[in-house]
């Protein structure tokens, strides 16, 4: 029988790239919706909206030559 080589539809929160130093976060309105909070990157360029756990990654806007 064969292996399941994706996982079930757990969770997938929703991944903005910006390339901005900071970024405000409401949940994008609608359901998920909530007060306008401020997010700060961690060193490693991410920060997790503790509100609706949406996952901001911070790009590089230039010099970052394309690894892939
Ligand atoms: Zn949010």
């Amino acid at each position: 029988m064969p292996l399941p080589s994706v996982m079930p539809n757990v969770q997938t929160p929703e991944v903005i790239r910006v390339t901005e130093g900071r970024v405000a976060c409401n949940g994008g309105g609608g359901a998920l919706g909530h007060p306008r909070v401020w997010l700060t990157f961690a060193p490693d360029h991410r920060v997790v909206c503790p509100y609706c756990s949406r996952v901001f990654i911070e790009q590089a806007g230039e010099g970052n030559s394309g690894h892939h």
